[in-house]
C-alpha cells in the first residue's frame, strides 16, 4: 500500500484508457475522463495555494454537481480528506460538523449560499471551483491506501450522525466488491439520484462507474417525474436508490408510460423495501439487486445477485460481497449466519477503521477485527439473507422480541396503507408495547381497530401494536429513513395515542 494508489490518481489512470469517454455531467456542465483528470489536478493546485495539505479536511456543501466530485478528486490528489456535508441540515448542524471534522476549508455550490451565510463558518470559504481551477496543476503522489479519503457522516437514524473514516483502500475494495457483484460496463450511463454526501451516491454508484470508465449523470434534487423523464431521454442504464425513492418513482403517474428499456440494473438498499414496490419494478422487466450495507462498510456488505433475485423474495439482501466476511455472535462466540436472527458482524478491507475522534464509539463498535453492525439478520439454507431489523429498534413486549420491520411489512400489504412505522413505548404491564404510525393513501377509510384487526390476522398477539395513530406523512431523514427518534418522542406523550 505505497503511495500513488489513492483515489486521487483514478481520473488520470482512467484517462489513459478512455480519455474522451464522458465521465460526469450535471445538466450545466459535463466533463470526459481526461477533462476530469485535468480539472482535478488544477483544483488541487488551487487548494494547495490556500494551504490545504495532506491529512487536512476539505468540506463540500451543495447539491450533487460535477464540482462536488472535482473537489473530492482534487483533495485526494493532495492526500487531503474530503468531507461532503448534507445540505439539508440546519446551520447549527453544519457548524457542528465543520467543527467536529476540523475542516480547514469549506467549498460550496451556489445553491448553498444561504446555508453558508447562516452558518457563518470560522474557516475560509470558497464559492464554487472556478477560482480554484485557476491553480497550477498538481501531480502529487497523493495518498496511500491506508490514508483517510473521506469522512462520511452516518444518516443519524439512531442518534447524532457520526463521521466514519473511510480510507482510500476502503473505497477501492468496496469498488472491487461492487464490480464483482454488479455488472457495471464502460458504456454505463448511471443516474446518481442519491446525494453524494451519503455512501449510496458516492461509493455505491459513482466510484465503481468512474472506475469502469462509464459516465455518471448527477441529479441535483430528486423529483420522480423528472427522474423518469431522464431515464427515457438519456438512455440511463442503471441507478441506485433508497427504497423511498423507488416507491415514489413507481407511484408516480408517469411511471406506467415511461420507457424503461435502457435500464439494465437498479440497485436499492439502505432501509427495508416494501415487497409491492420491488414487484412494481420487476413487473416492468427491470433487473433489481437489493444491497445491504452501511456507511462504516463503504457501504456494501450483502447484495442480491443479478440472476438470483427472481428466485428469491425481493426483500432478500442476497449474499455477502466478494471480499466480505460475515458472522453472528452466539453465546459470546462467532457463528455462521443462519436461520436464527442475530446481530451481524462484518470484516473486510472495505470496513472503516473507526469513527472520527470518537474512540469510545469506535471501541464499542468492534469485536477484534469485526465491526458490529447493530443490525439483526438471518439467512435461508442457500445463504440468501434478510435484514430483520436494527437491534436498537427491537421492542421487548412481555419478554417476547418484536421486530417493528416485521409488523410494518404486514401493515403495508393493505392497499389503503401507504406506509407504516412501529416504535416501542413504555408500558406498565408489558414493559414495552408497540405504537404504530400509519400513513393512509388519499381517500382511504381505515380506523385504528381495522389496522389492529389486519395485523392480528397475520401476526402473533404480542406483536400487534397497542396503539395506532394516523399521520399525514412519516418523518424521514435525508437517507429516506424513518426518524424513529421523533416518533418515540411523540409516542411518549401518551394521551396522544389511542
Ligand atoms: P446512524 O448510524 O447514524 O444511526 P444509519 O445507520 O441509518 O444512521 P447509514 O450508514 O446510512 O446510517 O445506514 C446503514 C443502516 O441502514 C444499516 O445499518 C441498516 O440498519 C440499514 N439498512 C441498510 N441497507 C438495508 C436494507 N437493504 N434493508 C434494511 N435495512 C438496511
Ligand atoms: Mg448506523
Amino acid at each position: 500500500t505505497g503511495p500513488g494508489l489513492g483515489l486521487g490518481t483514478w481520473p488520470a489512470r482512467r484517462a489513459r484508457i478512455s480519455p474522451h469517454a464522458p465521465a460526469l455531467s450535471d445538466g450545466e456542465r459535463a466533463v470526459d475522463h481526461a477533462e476530469l483528470a485535468g480539472r482535478a489536478a488544477r483544483i488541487a493546485g488551487g487548494l494547495a495555494e490556500r494551504g490545504v495539505g495532506p491529512g487536512d479536511r476539505v468540506a463540500w456543501l451543495g447539491v450533487n454537481a460535477v464540482a462536488t466530485l472535482e473537489t473530492c478528486f482534487a483533495a485526494w490528489r493532495l492526500g487531503a480528506v474530503a468531507v461532503p456535508l448534507n445540505y439539508r441540515l440546519a446551520p447549527a448542524e453544519v457548524g457542528y460538523m465543520l467543527d467536529d471534522c476540523g475542516a480547514t476549508l469549506l467549498v460550496h455550490g451556489p445553491d448553498a449560499d444561504d446555508l453558508v451565510a447562516a452558518t457563518a463558518p470560522r474557516i475560509p470559504v470558497v464559492r464554487g471551483v472556478e477560482d480554484l481551477a485557476r491553480g497550477p496543476a498538481r501531480d502529487d503522489a497523493g495518498a496511500g491506501l491506508d490514508d483517510p479519503a473521506v469522512l462520511l457522516y452516518t444518516s443519524g437514524t439512531t442518534g447524532r450522525p457520526k463521521a466514519a473514516v473511510l480510507t482510500h483502500g476502503n473505497l477501492t475494495w468496496n469498488t472491487v466488491n461492487q464490480l464483482a457483484h454488479v455488472d457495471v460496463c464502460s458504456d454505463e450511463r448511471t443516474l446518481c439520484i442519491s446525494p453524494l454526501f451519503h455512501c449510496v451516491g458516492l461509493s455505491q454508484v459513482t466510484l465503481p462507474t468512474l472506475f469502469k470508465g462509464g459516465s455518471v449523470e448527477l441529479v441535483a434534487r430528486f423529483d420522480p417525474a423528472a427522474v423518469l423523464g431522464r431515464i427515457a431521454e438519456a438512455g440511463i442504464t442503471s441507478f441506485a436508490a433508497v427504497p423511498t425513492m423507488l416507491q415514489m418513482l413507481c407511484e408516480s403517474p408517469s411511471f406506467a408510460g415511461t420507457d424503461l428499456s435502457s435500464l439494465r440494473t437498479v440497485v436499492y438498499g439502505g432501509s427495508p423495501v416494501q415487497e409491492r414496490v420491488a414487484r412494481a419494478w420487476l413487473e416492468r422487466g427491470v433487473a433489481l439487486q437489493q444491497g445491504y450495507g452501511m456507511t462504516e462498510a463503504s457501504p456494501g456488505v450483502h447484495m442480491a445477485t443479478r440472476d438470483g433475485t427472481a428466485a428469491h423474495p425481493p426483500t432478500s439482501v442476497g449474499v455477502p460481497h466478494f471480499f466480505t466476511d460475515v458472522a453472528v455472535e452466539r453465546d459470546g462466540e462467532l457463528a455462521p449466519l443462519d436461520d436464527e436472527p442475530g446481530e451481524l458482524l462484518v470484516r473486510g478491507p472495505h470496513v472503516s477503521p473507526g469513527y472520527w475522534n470518537r474512540p469510545d464509539e469506535t471501541a464499542a463498535s468492534r469485536r477484534g477485527e469485526w465491526f458490529r453492525t447493530g443490525d439483526v439478520l438471518r439467512a435461508g439454507d442457500d445463504g440468501w439473507a434478510f435484514a430483520v431489523d436494527r437491534v436498537k429498534d427491537m421492542i421487548i413486549s412481555g419478554g417476547e422480541n418484536v421486530y417493528p420491520a416485521e409488523v410494518e411489512a404486514v401493515a403495508v400489504t393493505h392497499p389503503d396503507i401507504a406506509d407504516c412505522a412501529v416504535v416501542g413505548v413504555p408500558d406498565e404491564r408489558w414493559g414495552e408495547v408497540g405504537a404504530a404510525y400509519v400513513q393512509l393513501r388519499p381517500g382511504a377509510d381505515l380506523d385504528a381497530d381495522a389496522v389492529r384487526a389486519l395485523l392480528a390476522g397475520q401476526l402473533a398477539r404480542y406483536k400487534v401494536p397497542k396503539y395506532v395513530r394516523f399521520v399525514d406523512e412519516l418523518p424521514r431523514n435525508a437517507s429516506g429513513k424513518v426518524r424513529r427518534v421523533d416518533l418515540r418522542a411523540a409516542a411518549a406523550v401518551a394521551e396522544e395515542l389511542s
